[in-house]
């Protein structure tokens, strides 16, 4: 049985994937993945793979960084809704990029793994 974990996720980031997950009972989506869906509480679900374009529905910059992310600060972080019509926070890696405008992920490589981040598409 496959495990719809945060751990899983993050192995579809390192190969460049945004994948999440889709409830076969009402249709909602999730993303990052959970066990159960948070709108009916059905657990049949299945894999989504996003396309990882969306716009950007809010934006904020982070001045107190955590620790791993010192040396980028001040960054930004934004929420974006995908295309698909759900909702993802990452990075911000254009600082010309504002509420509103058309972004696509960005894949960021940790020491500790992958970081999910968006760009200007
Ligand atoms: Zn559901």
């Amino acid at each position: 049985m496959t495990e719809y974990t945060v751990k899983a996720y993050k192995d579809h980031l390192m190969n460049e994937e945004l994948v999440g997950v889709e409830c076969k009972s009402c249709g909602h989506l999730m993303l990052p993945p959970r066990p159960l869906c948070n709108k009916c509480g059905s657990m049949d679900l299945g894999w989504r793979q996003y396309m990882g374009k969306g716009a950007v529905a809010a934006k904020t910059v982070i001045t107190v960084p955590l620790t791993r992310f010192q040396d980028r600060c001040p960054y930004g972080v934004v929420i974006v809704t995908l295309d698909e019509g759900v909702s993802i926070s990452g990075l911000l890696l254009d600082e010309n990029i504002d509420v509103g405008s058309r972004v696509e992920a960005a894949y960021v490589k940790e020491e500790d793994g992958v970081v999910l981040a968006f760009k200007a598409a």
